[in-house]
């Protein structure tokens, strides 16, 4: 069957169509029926370079071998003990090193999985109960960060969902990005602040980058009002390197949480933080926190073996940097868009300067996106379906996939 035929009876059977909001394209989304490397090939006969890269998970592509013998080796031990496995604090282990001061972890099943608990156990620790969030931050899609909330909720332009209670949006406060002034304004005058809760990089209206320090502000603002900070690094969490952001801007969190790379493609998430705080996670202490699927050894197995494999080849963080530079020194002219990159994470915004915030990256121009969008698309190219979300490279993308890349991005925009 033709995609237009499977979504045309998906739309009868699923709210429109889709299992997940962002892959609602019009007229309708291409369905894949198999993915190699940095590509993707379509029910339709169509093979397309993959900018999407599944919303950030696949930094080693599709099918990468290491996690394919991964995942097979499991297979045959079985998928799912409801026991502890060795591959646990193996992982754990790993993943603490990476991040320092983040002295224990727990697995779950997804990223909103991730930062629920997180922004439970902050205010289990504090006994405080509101929590900051920045405008056009994403961090799942759960009752307390459904407001203003980038990805999908951007680009549909329903950024408040229907069916939350005022009363539990009431303790989510909203602050800009990159403005540390507005920070320490709203903690002066409010002292129920458990925690504020960042992508330390925005990435699903991005990349929108920190300026100088700004990191460095927003911990010191935080830690001097006893309020936790929590880095949401599902997307930037060994995208940016190992360590994700905190590393790379040396910043150390209170909390941490994970999920897409952890899981090398499969369901994955995970939360940090120093031993105190951790120490109070169920069973360990009074806050609760359970999943059926959490830690299942089939994810952690593909998870471990994509670490791991960064581990080995920690080269590749600053081949995929040179990958975007390349992009971006070949525009043929800038237009009256601006082009963002850091490592593997770019994209081409239509507007004349780089977005610092929420606000300013409203302001782009998304019907000149959309046309965009769709010449890339005929050209051969996948890029996220929105303008507000991130686009990605992965160690799978080669040389001629960049040239193919940059000829597209000069003749489409
Ligand atoms: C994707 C994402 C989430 C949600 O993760 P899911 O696995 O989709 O639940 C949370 N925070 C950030 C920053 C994300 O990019």
């Amino acid at each position: 069957m033709k995609s237009s035929e499977l979504f045309a009876n998906a739309r009868q059977l699923m709210p429109g169509g889709v299992s997940s909001p962002v892959r609602a394209i019009e007229p309708y989304p291409f369905y894949t029926s198999y993915a190699n490397g940095s590509h993707l090939f379509t029910v339709d006969g169509y093979d397309l370079i993959d900018c999407c890269l599944a919303y950030g998970p696949l930094i080693l592509g599709h099918t990468h071998p290491a996690i394919k013998k991964a995942i097979k080796a499991q297979l045959e031990s079985g998928w799912l003990y409801g026991t502890p496995v060795p591959i646990e604090p193996e992982f754990a282990n790993i993943i603490t090193a990476d991040h320092p001061g983040m002295g224990m972890v727990r697995f779950v099943s997804s990223g909103s999985e991730s930062t629920m608990a997180a922004i439970r156990l902050a205010r289990g620790f504090t006994q405080k109960r509101d929590i900051v969030k920045i405008e056009g931050g994403f961090h799942g899609a759960h009752d307390a960060v459904l407001v203003k909330a980038g990805s999908g909720a951007t680009t549909l332009g329903i950024p408040d969902s229907a069916g939350v209670l005022a009363d539990v949006v009431a303790h989510t406060r909203q602050i800009p990005y990159n403005d540390p002034e507005v920070l320490e304004s709203l903690l002066s005058k409010n002292s129920d602040v458990a925690a504020m809760i960042i992508e330390p990089v925005l990435g699903n209206i991005g990349p929108v980058l920190p300026e100088k320090n700004y990191l460095q502000e927003i911990r010191s603002i935080t830690q001097s009002y006893d309020v936790l900070l929590i880095f949401d690094e599902v997307i930037t969490g060994y995208r940016l390197g190992i360590g994700g952001a905190q590393v790379k801007y040396g910043v150390k969190p209170d909390l941490t949480t994970l999920g897409k790379i952890i899981g090398g493609g499969l369901p994955i998430g995970a939360f940090l933080g120093r031993r105190e705080i951790m120490d109070l996670v169920a069973p360990a202490g009074p806050v609760y926190q359970a999943g059926t699927f959490s830690g299942n050894p089939l994810s952690l197995a593909a998870g471990i073996a994509t670490v791991r494999w960064l581990h080995d080849h920690r080269h590749v963080y600053n081949k995929l940097e040179e990958k975007t530079r390349t992009i971006e020194e070949n525009l043929s002219d800038r237009g009256k868009g601006s082009f963002v990159r850091l490592g593997s994470m770019f994209k081409y915004f239509f507007r004349n300067t780089p977005p610092r915030n929420y606000c300013e990256v409203k302001e782009c121009d998304t019907l000149s996106f959309q046309r965009f969008w769709i010449r890339m698309l005929e050209a051969g190219i996948f890029l996220p379906p929105s303008q507000f979300e991130t686009n990605f490279l992965s160690v799978a993308h080669t040389d001629q996939d960049i040239e193919t890349i940059i000829t597209a991005y000069n003749s489409c925009r």
